[in-house]
C-alpha cells in the first residue's frame, strides 16, 4: 500500500522538516486572524517578486501578481504558457479559525468586575475556552475612518485577558449537566478589570477600563461598534512532545494548509498552465459573505486577469478558466486520536506522520454537503503525489453516522472544476489548543507543490 510513515523518509536526516516548522510556528504565532495572515502573506508575496495587481497595466506568462480583497482574502498568481482559458491550478485554502468575537456593545460591569460580554465564531466546544490565557487581537474603526489595530496579550509584559469557570466544591448542579450545556454561550465572558475609577459612582471599573482603552488606543466605547476583535488564545505556537515531533497552537484550521499552500506557490516556477493560490475568510461560518468562497470575489479577479491580458471576451474567458481549472482545496482532516478511537473508521482514518491526507468526499449525515471528487481527477492525484515521492494517505471525516464536515471544495465544484480536498491531520481541531505533526506539514507543502508542476 501507498500508506507509510513519513518520518521514516528523513530517518537519516529531518532538518529540512524541522526547519520548516520553525518558519510555519512563527507564521501561526504572528497571525491570530485573517487579516493578520493576509498582511503576512502579502509580505511574503511582495519580498518573492508578486506585484499587486492594482499597479500593472497587462499581465504575460511568467509574471507574478496578487489581488487583496477587503483585508481578508489573497489570491496570488504565476501565469502560465497555456491560455487562461485552459484553466489553472489552484491551492484554495480558509484563513478564519474559531473563536469568540466581543460583541458590538461589549463592556458591561457586574459586581466590582469590568467584563467583555462575546459571541463565538464557528464551532467550539464551549467547555474549552474556558481558564485559559486569552489575547485580543483586531481593529477599532472610528467614525472618521481611522483604523486602530489592537493586540493586547501576547508581549511578555501584557496582560492576558481569560474566562473564569466555578470551583469544583461548588459545581455539583454544573457537572450534572451534559458537557454541551455546562457552559453556555452567554457564559463565555471575559474579565477585563476590577479597579475602580475614583471620582465615578456609577460603573467606576467599567469606566477605568474605558480610560485605559482611550488612553492607549483613544477609543470611545461606542467605538466598539465598528470594530472587529477576536478573543483568542494568547501565547506562540510551541513544540509538542518530548520528540518536537509536532506542534501546538490556535488557529492549524486551516492557517496549516493556507501556509504550506502559499510556500507551494512561492517555490514554483511558471509552468504550463496558470498556477494560484487563494485565501479565504469565514469558511468557519458556512464560506458566506463578501470574503468567504461564495463571494464573486475569486470569479471577478480572473475576468480582470483575462482584461490585463487583453481577452476580448473577458466574462466568458473567466467562466471558461474556472469550469477547465483543477484544485486542491487545501483544508485540514481530522487526526486519528488512541483516546477517542472509536469514532473512527480505523481502515479510512488519517493518521500522524502518514503525511497530506486527500480526502474524496466529505459532509454529514450521506455525504450531504459533499463535493465528492470525481474518481477520474483522484487518479490523478495519485499519479502527482507518486511520482512526486510524496508521502500521502486517505481518509473520511470520522465514522458514517458519527458527524462530519466540510470545506470550500464543493462551492468551487460549483464552477464544475475538480476539486478534491487535500490537507494536514488534526488533533483537538477547533480547540484553542490544536495539535499538527511536522512531517505531514512538509509532505503537504511538497504534496502543493507537485501539484502546481
Ligand atoms: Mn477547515
Ligand atoms: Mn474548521
Amino acid at each position: 500500500m501507498y500508506r507509510k510513515n513519513a518520518w521514516k523518509k528523513y530517518a537519516d536526516d529531518n532538518s529540512v522538516v524541522m526547519d520548516f516548522a520553525e518558519k510555519y510556528k512563527h507564521f501561526l504565532s504572528e497571525c491570530k486572524t485573517e487579516r493578520l495572515v493576509t498582511r503576512y502573506a502579502i509580505k511574503l508575496l511582495e519580498e518573492n517578486g508578486y506585484v499587486f495587481a492594482d499597479k500593472v497595466k497587462s499581465v504575460k506568462k511568467g509574471d507574478k501578481i496578487y489581488f487583496t480583497n477587503k483585508n481578508k482574502n489573497v489570491a496570488a498568481f504565476i501565469i502560465g504558457e497555456k491560455p487562461l482559458a485552459e484553466g489553472m491550478r489552484i491551492l484554495g485554502a480558509h484563513i478564519d479559525s474559531p473563536r469568540l468575537d466581543l460583541k458590538e456593545n461589549p463592556i458591561y460591569e457586574s459586581k466590582g468586575f469590568a467584563m467583555g460580554n462575546t459571541h463565538y465564531y464557528g464551532g467550539v466546544k464551549k467547555y474549552q475556552w474556558v481558564t485559559f490565557p486569552l489575547a485580543l487581537h483586531g481593529v477599532i474603526v472610528k467614525k472618521d475612518g481611522t483604523v486602530v489595530e489592537v493586540n493586547i496579550g501576547e508581549a511578555e509584559d501584557d496582560p492576558i485577558v481569560g474566562i473564569t469557570d466555578l470551583l469544583i466544591h461548588l459545581s455539583a448542579d454544573q457537572q450534572a449537566k451534559p458537557l454541551a450545556k455546562a457552559i453556555e454561550g452567554e457564559d463565555l465572558d471575559i474579565s477585563l478589570g476590577s479597579i475602580p475609577l475614583n471620582d465615578k459612582e456609577k460603573e467606576p471599573v467599567k469606566a477605568n477600563v474605558l480610560r485605559l482603552l482611550k488612553d492607549k488606543y483613544g477609543v470611545e466605547e461606542e467605538d466598539f461598534i465598528s470594530a472587529e476583535i477576536e478573543v483568542v488564545p494568547a501565547g506562540k505556537a510551541r513544540d509538542y512532545g518530548l520528540d518536537k515531533s509536532m506542534i501546538a497552537g490556535y488557529g492549524h484550521d486551516d492557517r496549516v494548509c493556507a501556509y504550506t499552500s502559499l510556500l507551494a506557490l512561492l517555490d514554483s516556477k511558471p509552468g504550463e498552465f496558470t498556477s494560484c493560490c487563494i485565501l479565504v475568510d469565514k469558511e468557519e461560518i458556512g464560506s458566506v459573505g463578501a470574503t468567504g468562497a461564495q463571494s464573486l470575489f475569486f470569479e471577478n479577479i480572473i475576468a480582470k486577469l483575462a482584461i490585463l491580458m487583453n481577452d476580448a471576451n473577458p466574462m466568458w474567458t473567466a467562466r471558461l478558466a474556472l469550469e477547465n481549472s483543477k484544485m486542491l482545496s487545501s483544508d485540514v482532516s481530522a487526526a486519528f486520536d488512541p483516546l477517542y478511537a472509536s469514532v473512527n473508521d480505523p481502515q479510512n482514518s488519517a493518521y500522524f506522520g502518514e503525511g497530506i491526507v486527500i480526502t474524496k468526499y466529505t459532509g454529514s449525515r450521506g455525504k450531504s454537503g459533499s463535493n465528492d471528487a470525481n474518481p477520474e481527477f483522484y487518479a490523478e492525484i495519485r499519479k502527482i503525489m507518486d511520482d512526486a515521492g510524496v508521502v500521502w494517505q486517505t481518509a473520511e471525516l470520522g465514522k458514517v453516522d458519527q458527524g462530519g464536515g466540510g470545506t470550500i471544495a464543493y462551492i468551487l465544484g460549483n464552477y464544475n472544476m475538480n476539486v478534491i480536498d487535500a490537507g494536514i491531520a488534526v488533533l483537538s481541531m477547533h480547540s484553542p489548543m490544536e495539535i499538527v505533526s511536522k512531517v505531514d506539514v512538509y509532505e503537504a507543502f511538497l504534496g502543493y507543490r507537485a501539484f502546481l508542476k
